[in-house]
């Protein structure tokens, strides 16, 4: 979850939207104080846009994880050769192995799900909503005079 200041360009308004980290909705705002009508590019409409290429492409978490893994291997062995060869080590490789066991674990669970899909399942929700607007007709044409590549078959 994230959110988004919104900045009204005729009155410099500004509001708070919530929206997801990567801001799917509409690029179509209305400013709740003067009601005109701006656009925002930071708001993807995925049925037209896609969606952002990291929550696709699961192979930036394998190599995350593979990264995370060599760094807390790297940290164990500093550790044991540590405790035995010194008979003391620093707190901060506890620290280490700590951060490389969680980035491990965060990188294998998001390439697991982006793997298999889930990820995109939680996406189908976004890309309902956004095909749900271009029904809108008049909403379709509009994007289109904003200069988007609105397919056809929201135009006819
Ligand atoms: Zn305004």
């Amino acid at each position: 979850m994230g959110f988004v200041i919104l900045e009204c360009p005729h009155c410099g308004k500004k509001t708070k939207e919530n929206c997801n980290a990567w801001a799917y909705g509409s690029p179509v705002k209305v400013c709740p104080e003067c009601k005109n009508e701006f656009l925002d590019k930071r708001f993807t409409e995925v049925a037209i846009e896609g969606f952002e290429r990291r929550i696709v492409d699961p192979s930036i978490f394998l190599k995350g994880m593979v990264f995370f893994a060599a760094m807390t291997l790297l940290c164990i062995f500093l550790f044991i050769f540590m405790v035995k060869f010194n008979g003391w080590y620093p707190t901060k490789i506890i620290g280490c192995i700590g951060i490389g066991v969680l980035g491990t674990l965060f990188c294998a669970v998001m390439f697991v799900r982006v793997k298999f899909g889930f990820e995109e399942k939680g996406m189908e929700k976004y890309i309902k909503e956004s095909e749900e607007r271009l029904k809108n007709r008049e909403y379709a044409e509009k994007l289109k005079s904003y200069g988007y590549e609105v397919p056809d078959k929201y135009l006819n």
